[in-house]
This record gives structure tokens, sequence and C-alpha cells, in this order.
């Protein structure tokens, strides 16, 4: 055995329990602390992708015996070696107790084993009955941005060309609908123009409700490899906490929650009161609407003069001298690149906050060239290029079509070879909307796959209820999630590394990961469980692409009919390179960094430099939009924000990050985090159990005193089922994308006895 077949595993952690991880060879991170040190006996290395948020880092996976026992990041991927923690944990999660390895079905109050024939019939059944008996949409289904593309392309095709009913939507509802409806109805198409390489080049960065040092970290650390290399770089973070992306950012601006959107605006005040606009690109590539027409740019400029920094600076909580320098560096910088995530899409104005940010990049010209971009940064591995992308969405058809549009209808009946009118031009459920339906008996069979509605939809006790009235079938891998606890029959599935399949992470990379182990038991891949469900409901025929290759290739040929077009990027071209940009139209294409752009993109006319082709006039649209307080505003009565988010070491409802035993020993259960000021006036100290209430229910856990809280803010993470944050979370909306209000909750806080 050679000294390059021992592989030495590192991992790191912060004596504030931040922490990263690095493979032998890989990028340091700076004053970490040793935690683990480890040598491995490595056979072979297998390229992967890590699947725990929508960073979508390339890893090498380590294997000896048939067994996984290391991980690295891949040098050559973009993510250029780095992983967080949670990638360099992919051993361990392969040992993880509790895995699910035979069918349940309830009896007597009790989930017990089944045969996968048995559990099958009676979900086929269930199924059939309900679509006899009360029509095509009392059946639904719920997936997720964790399920591989060829997973959430068959389920969406099963149901809206099959049964026939567009009641499909899934998690990434919860986390990324405002972002896409942001995207569609400025630029005309879905998905972020620009791509991670813009960190690279950006001279401003203006990061917005994001934590990408806890929660994607990889391209925190080219923020940071930038600002090594470019010390006059500028990192602006606008977030109610001092988060640790605030720590290591040269401004901090602390709004209070819910009102960000008095932020934009009032900076797009500032850039037009100091001709701080870049003109000639808005006079070649924008227009401006009102949401109803379009208007003149007087007509904005007007809009604006509410939202002056001197008149919004109380309420928002941040000076007005600070509005303006802030704008004054995002307009004049050579390129000024905005990041943002949870924080603006899970807002009741999440749409307007990113059709406003983006706003802001068109009237300063921030757009189309190397560093400047908006860019959204996205939270599961697949959300993008498995759900988005296919349109496996309540309003969507595949390659940005809407259920809408009867042309788009057509088209899709066209391509998938059913009659006319097999899709129903009833638009479905979205993720809350359906879980009421279930509530209410107009859902009566529901098939949730890969995710854990039971804990991370918002009022979530309300729509655990939900579940038990309908018949609900979860497919999950590990077992006793609280879907499961709630469920009629529970499928045990494969975990990533044991199927194969694409995903399609945050900047139009689709990457492939192969099958590496086969699954404990009898868990099956989802998409085996969906060929399986679409022979008993007689959809056999429809449903004729069984393999991920077979459906991958049938996907890519859907995809030509499409300004998403990816017919280039095969499974071959995937597996020997480090994934591939859509547009790439032919398989002599290299994929497309930045979007719209002449030279990068394909679909942009010859001559043009930048075209916005998504749209009639091929010109984007800035909104005036206006800023409508929070219906969570604090009153006397519910006195404090509530908000919530992630840590770097767990991975949304931690049902397999909190198995690893190094990552629940990094974070430990869960609390609610005051400023100390708070806790004073509470009389609560560290390790108290506290009562917090909010309009939609009660719970009790334990505080954490520190300075990262915002004066009146209280924070948790949603990790951990032992403090279900999510249970008394704000239970509304965004009107237009139907994403949930996660950050902004008023609610009170007392002292209780343990
Ligand atoms: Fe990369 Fe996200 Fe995996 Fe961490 S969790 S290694 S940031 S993909």
């Amino acid at each position: 055995m050679s000294e390059a077949d021992v592989s030495r595993r590192e991992v790191l952690l912060t004596l504030g329990g931040v922490a990263a991880a690095v493979g032998a060879g890989a990028a340091t991170w700076g004053g970490l602390e040793l935690l683990v040190h480890q040598k491995q006996t490595v056979d072979s290395w297998t390229k992967a992708v890590c699947r725990f948020c929508g960073t979508g880092c390339g890893v090498m996976v380590g294997m000896t015996d048939g067994r996984v026992v290391d991980v690295r990041g891949d040098e050559l991927a973009h993510n250029k070696g780095v992983v967080c923690i949670k990638g360099s944990m992919l051993p361990e999660l392969t040992r993880i107790p509790g895995r699910l390895t035979s069918p349940k079905i309830r009896k007597d109050g009790k989930l017990v084993d089944a045969s996968w024939d048995e559990a099958m019939s009676l979900v086929a059944s269930r199924f059939s009955d309900s679509i006899r008996q009360f029509g095509r949409d009392s059946v639904a289904f719920y997936g997720s941005g964790q399920l591989f593309t060829e997973e959430s392309y068959t389920a969406n095709k099963l149901f809206k060309a099959g049964v026939g009913t567009n009641n499909v939507d899934g998690n990434p509802r919860l986390c990324m609908a405002s972002a896409a409806s942001g995207y569609v109805a400025t630029y005309g198409k879905d998905e972020p123009p620009g791509c991670y390489a813009d960190a690279d080049f950006a001279s401003v960065f203006f990061i917005i409700g994001a934590n990408p040092y806890e929660c994607h970290p990889p391209i925190f650390e080219r923020i940071r490899q930038r600002k090594r290399l470019h010390p006059e770089t500028v990192i602006i973070c606008v977030d109610p906490r001092r988060t640790k992306t605030a720590e290591h950012s040269d401004i901090h601006l602390p709004v209070v929650p819910g009102t960000d959107l008095l932020l934009l605006n009032s900076m797009a005040s500032v850039i037009f009161e100091e001709s701080l606009q870049d003109q000639g690109f808005i006079d070649k590539h924008v227009r401006f609407s009102d949401g109803d027409k379009d208007v003149e740019q007087a007509a904005f400029r007007q809009f604006l003069q509410a939202y002056a920094p001197e008149k919004v600076e109380h309420e928002l909580g941040v000076s007005a001298t600070d509005i303006r320098r802030v704008a004054y560096l995002f307009a004049r910088s050579p390129a000024t690149m905005s990041l943002w995530t949870m924080g603006m899409n899970q807002r009741v104005q999440g749409v307007f906050l990113n059709t406003m940010l983006s706003g802001l990049h068109l009237v300063t010209g921030q757009i189309g060239r190397p560093g400047a971009t908006p860019f959204s940064l996205t939270g599961q591995p697949n959300a993008c290029g498995g759900v988005r992308d296919t349109g496996a969405l309540a309003h969507a058809l595949p390659g940005g079509r809407l259920v809408a549009n009867p042309d788009h209808r057509r088209e899709m009946e066209e391509i998938w070879g059913v009659p006319r009118g097999s899709i129903s031009d009833k638009v479905g459920l979205d993720a809350v909307n359906l879980f009421r339906a279930m509530d209410d008996g107009r859902v009566k069979a529901a098939l949730i796959m890969c995710t854990n509605p039971g804990a991370s939809l918002p009022a979530a006790a309300r729509y655990q209820a939900a579940m038990e009235k309908c018949f609900t079938v979860v497919a999950d891998v590990v077992e006793d999630s609280e879907s499961q606890r709630h469920a009629q029959v529970v499928l045990p599935a494969a975990l990533w590394i044991e199927k194969e399949g694409v995903t399609g992470q945050g900047e139009r990379r689709y990457q492939f990961t192969p099958k590496l182990l086969n699954p404990p038991g009898e868990a099956r891949s989802d998409l085996a469980i969906l060929v399986d469900l679409a022979d008993r409901l007689g959809h056999g025929t429809l449903i004729s692409a069984r393999t991920p290759r077979a459906v991958w290739d049938e996907w890519r040929e859907v995809s030509t009919h499409s300004l998403y077009n990816f017919k280039g990027i095969t499974y071959d071209r995937l597996a020997a390179e480090r994934g591939l940009q859509w547009p790439c139209p032919s398989e002599d294409h290299p994929g497309t960094a930045r979007r719209f752009v002449e030279g990068d993109d394909p679909f942009v006319s010859k001559g043009a430099g930048i075209e916005f082709y998504g749209n009639h006039d091929k010109k984007a649209v800035v909104f005036l939009r206006p800023y409508v307080p929070s219906p969570e505003k604090v009153t006397p009565e519910y006195p404090l924000y509530l908000t919530t988010g992630r840590v770097l070491e767990q991975f949304h409802t931690g049902t397999m990050t909190d198995r690893i035993t190094e990552l629940h020993q990094a974070t430990g259960d869960a609390m609610f985090e005051f400023h100390p000021e708070d806790a004073r006036k509470l009389g609560v100290q560290a390790g108290d159990p506290v009562e917090v209430r909010t309009r939609y229910g009660t719970i009790t856990g334990k505080a954490r005193v520190t300075e990262r809280s915002r004066l009146g803010v209280v924070f948790a993470a949603f990790y951990d089922a032992k403090l279900l944050v999510n249970r008394v979370v704000a239970d509304t909306f965004d009107p237009v994308s139907k994403e949930p209000e996660f950050k902004v909750t008023a609610a009170s806080v007392r002292k209780v006895t343990a």
C-alpha cells in the first residue's frame, strides 16, 4: 500500500461551534481546532455529490471492501475541494441508526411490517378508490428538493399527465418559491443568471437574509478568499442577527425583522437621488411596471420618494447614513454580487423583495458581467434542477411552462403523448393549501417522498393532524420522523448514494451521483416506488422510462422544446465531467456559466451583448413594490420577534444529520436564543426553561443568552424535533409564491419552572 492509498480524515471544529472539514490535500479553514483525526485505508475513490444543501459540493468518496470509509472535497469540482462538516460525515451517514428496511402499514394504531406487495396494493387501492369516488383532485403528491431529478420528473408526469391532477408540490415551496417567482416576474424565466464563480470577481458582496458562513460554507470561503486576495472588497450583511456571516462582514445592517423592503426601496431612492443609476443600461435593457401595467421611469422615481433614508430609518432600524453608504457601494463598485436565501424568500413580501433586489441590479447595470449578478442561494440539493426545472410544483409544467397557460398544457400533452385535456386546467394545491385540503377532506390520499412536512411546515401541529385525517403515505430513509407518526403507510427508501441519478444545484449545474452501496433490507429507490405505483394505477405505458438513465434521456429530450435546453448533458458527459450548467443544447456545448450574456448563453442573439430573452420584448422588468408592514408586527401582547433558521452542522429537520453522533454532539439540543438585555428584562438566565407563545401555539424550551440575537429578537434553529419551533411560526404566506412566512412571528416569552 502506497502513501497515496492512505487517506487522512480531519474534522475541524471551532470553539464557537462552527465547523468545517477538509480532506487530505484540500484547502484549510483558518483558526479551527482539531476534533477528529483518523487514518483509513482506501481501495478506490469515486466522484459523487454531497446532498446536504444546495451548494452541491463535489466530493470524492473513498471505498474499501464495499463500504464508504472516507470522503474529501473534490478539488476539480466547483467547490475546489472545500466541503463543510456535514459533507465530511458521509461515511458516518451510511451507518446511522434507525434505517427503514421494510414497508409498514398502520394497524390498530401501530405501524407494523408488511410486504411490498401488501403495502403497494393498499396504496394503489386507496388512491384508485379516492379518484373513482371523489375525483382526480382528491389525491396528491408532495415531493422534495432531495429527490433525484429523474424521480421528481416521473412523479410530476405520473400525477399531471396520468392521474390528471396538478396536486403536485413539495418542500421547495417552503424555501425557494419566492426566488423562483421573482426571477420569472423579472426575467421571464426562473433560475439565477449568474454562477458561483462570480464570487471570484465581485468587489462588493451584498448578503441579505442569508448566513452562508454556516449554511453554504464553501461559497462563503470563496468570498473570503476574494477578500484575502483583494482587501478592498466589501462584504455587506443585512440580517437582524449578528450571525457568523455578519461577524465576518465589513458592514452589518441589523434591520428590524420584516422591514427589509424598506431598505431595498430606500437604496433605490438614493441611487436615483444621487444619479448613481446606469441610464444607458436602463434605456437598453429595462422597463418599469407597477405590476398591472408598464410605467415610465419617472413614475418609479416618484414612487421612491416615500423611501428617502431619513423617512425610513426609524422603522428599519438602520441609520440614513448607513443606507446611503451601502447604496453608493452597491451602485458604484466595479462588480456587485447579491446573495440571499430564506431570509428574503420565507416572507409574506418574499416576491416583492426578490423583484426589488433584481431591480437594484438592473437600474445600476450590476448584472451580466463577471462578479455582477443577483444570485439566490438554494437550501436543498435538487430544488432547482429537480423540482423547479421539471415543473414539479402545483402551478407549473416542465421547462418553465405554466398550468394556467392553455398553450403550455397542449404542448406538454403532445410531448408526453397523452390525449388533449389530460392535463387539468386547474392549478393544483401548493404546500400549505394542500395540507389544509388534507385537513378539510378535499384531499383523501397523499404520497409524501423524501421530506418531513410534519416538522417543516409552519403551524406544524395543525398539519400533523391533517395527515392523520387523510390516507397519508410516507417514503423515507429513516424511521420515526414527525411525518411517519401521522402516516398510514411508510415505505423504506434508498439513500442518495444507494441509487443513481442527477441533481441540479443553485447555479444551474447538473451533477451525477453514482450508486455506491446497496440499500439496506428491502429499501428501494423512490423511482422504483413511483414506477410500481404507476403500474398499479394503470399508467405503466405512460411511465415507460424505468431506469434513471432512461428517464434522464426522456427529460433531456423534453428540454429541447424549451429555453432550458440541456440536450447536450448526457449521462456519459456527467460521469466524466464535474457537472454542466444549462442551457447546453448540444454535446459539444460547454454549458452556460452566465445566462443572458452573449458568448456564454446560446440563446442570446448575435450582437445583443445582453438580452433578457425570457420576456417578449427581451427586457427585464423593474417593479414598483410598496413596503407593507408585517401582519406579525410586535404588539404589547407579543412584544418580541421570533425567527428561525439553520446551523452549520444540521440539515433541515435533522432526520439524517442529527443521527450522526459527531453532528449531534456539535450542536446539542436546540434552544431559544435571547439578547442579554431581553434576557435581563425577562429574568431569564442561560439554561432556564422558557415558554414561547405566538398566535399559533405555545412551546417550551431552554434559553441561550447571546449577543448574536438582536434586541427584541428570539431565534431558534428548526433541526431539533424536541424543540419543534415550526409549531408556533406564523401560518401565513406570500400571496404570489405561496411560500410561508417562517422568519417573522410576533411572540411573547416567559420563564417557566422546569
Ligand atoms: Fe457542500 Fe452543502 Fe454538503 Fe456542506 S452540506 S459539503 S456546503 S453541499
